[in-house]
């Protein structure tokens, strides 16, 4: 009764014009504004109240204030690129858009770079590599995505193999919290978490009951932990404390908006490796995958990437496309570019998996001998090689894999990729046992699918071609997750590497850690964010009936 009141009476007080004193940066609430907003990358539409652009961090803690003081009515989504397949930036509320504004780079220094989150990486890249340094966790939306929405997802990429993901490289936050002040979150030594725990209000709560959370629970988490080498699921509680070192970061990372919102990363970089060179392995027997991905991963390449016929396809198809992206114009070009695909495509030959693996380093010869040595055990194999060289030929090979969603987004018409079982991981060597029961699964539902992704991590970015204005079509859905999570859990896996949770995977949260695992999520959510202002209905509290009902057509 109470909340219904103060709903109303939020309702009454013209939600604009109330933020319009509150902040200095933009306010909008216009018909195009709100469509825009409405969507991001996933299956979902949900359309916002309004959207603010904060003119800077003062701008974020008035926000947040507002937002507490009207809690059960308003809540804040932070939105950066807004490329998220999971539905993470999207609310019925006030999406905070952090683009406009909090997007400069502070400092590349040596080995690292302080930054905003509404950075676009493609610019934080350009920026970094003039220092040969790289955030090697990029994903394959590269050119679309920000620094601060990989923070917000821990994305990962095509050298997450060799790198993990990206909260492997945030070595500090700077984060807006729930009483609306902005706090530094980096790594502790007992000495300094014992610190921060003796201090009064938000802040040192946090540090006192996350600590106790992770040392009475230590065994409930150690016997949930997925066997997989990448995860995006949940809160990341079994980084947070090893007994010597306490990371909030760990948690932040990851968490889609829902615990504060970040406001400046500090990344570390990598230097970059000078010289790189690449295998293509094509297979078209698939009984061969366990022996080509247990070969490959014995030589410990930088990255291992795969992509199936279908896509193959796609790009032979989208040549132009894929050719302009590469600086090179005119369809007599761009055949030639892709003469290769076109006679495989002509000669009826596609294989059903093209694998690209990649090795770098500063020393030629090491990087010859390693690339020897895996040439000559993969020759034993049922399998078609390539040795690539030249650096604009390995660019070539890696666009085809880095843009097989987006050429499938724009590309397909009367059909819509249908990100939804997008981002499974399974244990690599358990792939040959797995792949044959997924497809089990959806051969009854007679879909296209296409499939790419990283082949070493054993994570599958398996994208069906729907037609989701046909309402049997849109029933499917629950009915094929439902499946292919139970899969992937009875596997031991997780549903998502590093795409994360959002509207999508959230309610699947239970199922996948347990109900233990998942009543600690919501303990944490509640020592953040009492009063539930950030991102609600994303990780705990989320309802998979909401979901499926704001899948557009
Ligand atoms: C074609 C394509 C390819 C993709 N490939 C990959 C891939 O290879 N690997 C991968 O990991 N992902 C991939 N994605 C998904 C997505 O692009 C990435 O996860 C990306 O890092 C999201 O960045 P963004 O700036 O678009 O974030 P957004 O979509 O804006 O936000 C992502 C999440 O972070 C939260 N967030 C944003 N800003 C903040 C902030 N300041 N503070 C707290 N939370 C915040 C949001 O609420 C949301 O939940 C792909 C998407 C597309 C469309």
């Amino acid at each position: 009764m109470l909340m219904k009141r103060r709903r109303e009476q939020t309702r009454e007080l013209d939600l604009t014009a109330e933020l319009r004193k509150e902040v200095r940066g933009e306010v909008r609430d216009d018909a195009d504004t709100l469509r825009t907003y409405s969507r991001d990358a996933s299956l979902f539409e949900v359309r916002p109240r309004v959207v603010v652009s904060p003119a800077d961090t003062a701008d974020l803690s008035a926000l947040v204030a507002f937002a507490s003081k009207h809690a059960g009515d308003v809540s804040l989504t932070p939105r950066s690129g807004g490329t998220d397949m999971t539905g993470g930036p999207l609310s019925s509320s006030i999406v905070v858009d952090m683009t406009a504004h909090l997007n400069h780079l502070k400092k590349v220094g040596d080995g690292w770079a302080m930054v905003e989150p509404g950075m676009y990486y493609r610019y934080f890249e350009v920026e970094t590599l003039k220092r040969k340094l790289l955030l090697p966790t990029y994903p394959a939306s590269r050119g679309i995505c920000t620094v601060g929405g990989m923070v917000g997802n821990n994305a990962g990429g095509e050298k997450s193999l060799t790198y993990g993901q990206t909260g492997n490289f945030v070595s500090a936050l700077r984060v807006v919290l729930s009483d609306a002040k902005e706090y530094l979150v980096q790594p502790l030594d007992r000495e300094a978490l014992s610190q921060k725990e003796s201090l009064k209000g938000l802040e040192g709560k946090i540090y006192r009951d996350i600590r106790a959370l992770c040392e009475r629970s230590a065994d409930v988490l150690r016997k949930a932990k997925p066997t997989v080498t990448k995860n995006s699921a949940g809160y990341d509680l079994w980084r947070v404390w090893d007994g010597t070192t306490f990371d909030l970061t760990k948690l932040l990372v990851g968490s889609q908006g829902t615990l504060g919102i970040i406001t400046e990363i500090r990344f570390r970089l990598i230097p970059v490796k000078e010289h790189a060179r690449q295998l293509v392995i094509s297979l078209f027997d698939i009984r061969a995958l366990t022996a080509v991905v247990s070969a490959v991963l014995r030589h410990h390449p930088e990255s291992f990437e795969v992509y199936d016929d279908v896509t193959y396809r796609l790009a032979r198809r989208c040549n132009g496309i894929l050719a302009k992206q590469l600086g090179i114009h005119g369809r007599a070009s761009a055949w030639w570019l892709f003469r290769r695909e076109l006679l495989t495509y002509l000669s009826r030959r596609v294989p059903r998996l093209t694998f690209l693996v990649e090795f770098t380093g500063d020393d030629t010869h090491a990087l010859d001998s390693a690339v020897a040595a895996a040439h000559a055990e993969l020759r034993t194999l049922p399998v078609s090689l390539r040795d690539v060289q030249k650096e604009g030929d390995m660019r070539k090979e890696r666009l085809i894999r880095r843009e097989s969603y987006n050429l499938l987004r724009q590309q397909v018409p009367g059909k819509r990729a249908a990100p939804f079982i997008d981002d499974i991981t399974v244990a690599a060597d358990r792939l040959a046992t797995f792949l044959p029961q997924l497809e089990t699964i959806l051969t009854p539902y007679h879909l296209s699918y296409t499939l790419a992704g990283h082949a070493g991590d054993g994570n599958f970015h398996i994208i069906p071609l729907m037609d989701l204005g046909d309402e049997r079509q849109r029933q499917a859905l629950p009915e094929i997750t439902d499946r292919v999570y139970d899969l992937v859990f009875r596997f031991n896996g997780s549903m998502t590497g590093e795409h994360n949770d959002g509207l999508l995977r959230s309610p699947y949260l239970k199922e996948m850690y347990g109900k233990d695992v998942y009543a600690l999520f919501e303990e944490v959510k509640k020592i953040f964010d009492p009063k539930g202002i950030f991102n609600p209905g994303k990780k705990v509290g989320a309802s998979a009936a909401y979901a499926w009902k704001h899948v557009w057509a």
